[in-house]
C-alpha cells in the first residue's frame, strides 16, 4: 500500500494527502448510526479538478476504493469510509465561480456550503432554494450526492429541481460534462439527474450548474398548535387540498417540542402535542397566512399565531431547523428515519410510528416536511444498552415497512448510503434493482465507487 501512497504524492500538492492515522480518524464517518465504518488508507483534499483526476487514475491503476465526501452531516452513512480506501474529502473545492443573474444560474465547486451559496446569490436577488436544515454546513456536492430537500421545498421542489449541469470525473479520471447551462435542453439522456442522488457511487462531482429564481418577498409564518398529530395532518390535507402553496409547512410533535425548548430554549408551548409552522412569501402573505389559519382552526386547531414580523418568523423556522439536533440530545444515540409518504396517508404515519414507538418502548420524535408528505421519526436510545440498541434497530426498519406499506419511499432525501440498503431491493422490485446495478457497472465497472453504499 506505500505504492500507492507513493503514486498519489507524486501528482498532488503535499498538503493534499493525509495519511497521520488521528487526522484520518476525524474523516471516517458521517452523522448516522449504526452504520459500519473503516479505516482508510489516505485522506485526499484536492483544491482543483487536475487533483480529482490525478486520484481517480491512481485508484484504478491500484484498483483501491474511493470514497467521496462533503461536509459529512449525511445522515445514511453514505460517506462512511471503508477499509482500505482513500477518502476524498471536496470541501476544499469550494469557489463560486459565477453568478449570472441573466441566465439565473450558478457555477460552484462542489465544496461550497448550501448556506454560503444562498447568502452570495442573495446579494444579487437571486434565490437557490434547496435549504436542507444541515444548510450552514453541507455541501453542494453532498447535496447533489444525496438529492437533499428542505424547508421550502414544499413550493420550490428538491436539489435535483435546480441541477442543470455537472462536471464529474469519472472512475478512470476522464472528465464528463453533462446538462446544460441553457434554460432549455433535451439532447440525450439525462445524465444530470442520473448523478443527483447517486451517492458518490457513479463520479466525483466537480462543478454543478446550478439553477436559480428570483428572490421572493420576505416570507412570513405562523404556528399552530394541535391536540394530536392526527389533526395537525388533518390540517395539511386540508391546506394542500385548497390549492394553498405556503413556502413552508412543517411538523413538530410533543417529544421534538420539548427536546428543541430543552436545547434553546425557544418558548414552544409544551402542552399541546404537534406544532404546523407555515410560511408564505407571497406578496400578502398575512392574507394568505389568515386563510391557512382558518383551515387549521377547522382540523381542530386550539391556536393559531401568526409572527409579528420576518424577525419573529425566523425565529420559529430556527426551531424547527434544531429539531434533529435537539432529539438527538435527549439521548446517548438516535436513528433517523427519513420516510416519504403521500400527503393523505401522513396521520396514518405518525400514528403508525406512535404504534411503533410504543411496540418497541423507545422514544420515537417526529418532526416532518409535513407538506411534502415526508417524516424523520427519530429514534432515541441508550448505544451503551445491547437490548436498546436491538430495538432501535428493528423500530428504525418497522418504520420503514409502515412507509412502503402506505405507498410511500424508505428515503425522501437522505439517500439509502449504508444503512437503508436491505430495504432498496424491496422498494425497487428485482427488475428495477437489475436495471439500476447495470448502470453502476457501466460507470464503476471495478466496483471502486464509493463500495458497498446504496446497494
Ligand atoms: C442537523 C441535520 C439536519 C439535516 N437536515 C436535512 C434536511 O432538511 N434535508 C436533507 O435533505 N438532509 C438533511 N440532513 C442530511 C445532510 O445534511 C444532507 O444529506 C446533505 O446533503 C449532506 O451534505 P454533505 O456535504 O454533508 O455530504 P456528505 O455527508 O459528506 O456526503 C453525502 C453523500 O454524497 C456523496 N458526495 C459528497 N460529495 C460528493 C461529490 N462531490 N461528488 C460525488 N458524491 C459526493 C458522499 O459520498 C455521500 O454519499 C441533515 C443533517 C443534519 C446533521
Amino acid at each position: 500500500m506505500g505504492d500507492v501512497i507513493e503514486m498519489l504524492a507524486a501528482g498532488l500538492p503535499a498538503e493534499a494527502l493525509v495519511t497521520d492515522p488521528e487526522v484520518m480518524a476525524s474523516y471516517a464517518r458521517d452523522m448516522a448510526s449504526f452504520s459500519a465504518v473503516g479505516e482508510p488508507l489516505a485522506v485526499v483534499t484536492p483544491r482543483t479538478v487536475e487533483d480529482v483526476q490525478h486520484v481517480m487514475r491512481t485508484a484504478t491503476a491500484a484498483r483501491v476504493p474511493v470514497v467521496p465526501q462533503g461536509a459529512r452531516t449525511g445522515l445514511s452513512g453514505g460517506a462512511n469510509a471503508v477499509d482500505g480506501c482513500i477518502v476524498l474529502s471536496l470541501r476544499k473545492m469550494d469557489r463560486i465561480v459565477e453568478i449570472d443573474p441573466v441566465d439565473r444560474i450558478a457555477v460552484v465547486e462542489p465544496g461550497v456550503v448550501n448556506a454560503v451559496l444562498s447568502r452570495a446569490v442573495a446579494e444579487q436577488g437571486l434565490y437557490y432554494p434547496p435549504d436542507p436544515s444541515s444548510w450552514e454546513q453541507c455541501t453542494i456536492g453532498g447535496n447533489i450526492g444525496t438529492g437533499a430537500g428542505g424547508l421550502c421545498c414544499v413550493k420550490y421542489g428538491v436539489t435535483a429541481e435546480y441541477v442543470l449541469g455537472l462536471d464529474v470525473v469519472l472512475v478512470d479520471g476522464r472528465l464528463l460534462s453533462t446538462g446544460r447551462r441553457t434554460a432549455k435542453g433535451v439532447a440525450g439522456y439525462d445524465l444530470t439527474r442520473l448523478f443527483v442522488g447517486s451517492e458518490g457511487t457513479l463520479g466525483v462531482v466537480v462543478k454543478a450548474v446550478v439553477a436559480l429564481r428570483p428572490a421572493p418577498p420576505q416570507q412570513l409564518a405562523l404556528v399552530a398548535e394541535f391536540p394530536s398529530t392526527a389533526a395537525a395532518c388533518a390540517a395539511v390535507c386540508a391546506i394542500m387540498e385548497g390549492g394553498h402553496v405556503p413556502s413552508l409547512l412543517e411538523l413538530m410533535d410533543a417529544t421534538t417540542i420539548r427536546a428543541v425548548n430543552a436545547m434553546a430554549q425557544m418558548g414552544l408551548p409544551e402542552s399541546t402535542e404537534a406544532l404546523l409552522l407555515a410560511a408564505f412569501d407571497t406578496p400578502d402573505p398575512a392574507a394568505d397566512l389568515a386563510a391557512l389559519g382558518e383551515l387549521c382552526t377547522a382540523a381542530g386547531a386550539t391556536d393559531v399565531v401568526p409572527a409579528q414580523d420576518a424577525a419573529e418568523s425566523e425565529l420559529l423556522l430556527q426551531a424547527r431547523r434544531l429539531s434533529l439536533t435537539a432529539l438527538e440530545r435527549i439521548s446517548t444515540a438516535t436513528m433517523i428515519d427519513d420516510v416519504c409518504v403521500p400527503r393523505g396517508r401522513l396521520g396514518e404515519m405518525l400514528d403508525g410510528v406512535a404504534a411503533i414507538a410504543a411496540e418497541y418502548d423507545l422514544t420515537i420524535g417526529v418532526c416532518a416536511h409535513a407538506g411534502d408528505g415526508n417524516t424523520h421519526p427519530v429514534v432515541c436510545f441508550d448505544a451503551h444498552d445491547p437490548d436498546e440498541s436491538r430495538r432501535a434497530r428493528e423500530s428504525f426498519d418497522a418504520i420503514m415497512a409502515l412507509g412502503l406499506e402506505l405507498g410511500g419511499t424508505i428515503t425522501g432525501e437522505h439517500g439509502v448510503g449504508l444503512l437503508k440498503r436491505d430495504w432498496l431491493a424491496q422498494e425497487l422490485g428485482p427488475t428495477g434493482l437489475e436495471l439500476q446495478r447495470g448502470i453502476k457497472a457501466v460507470f464503476d465497472p471495478l466496483g471502486l465507487l464509493n463500495p458497498g453504499k446504496v446497494f
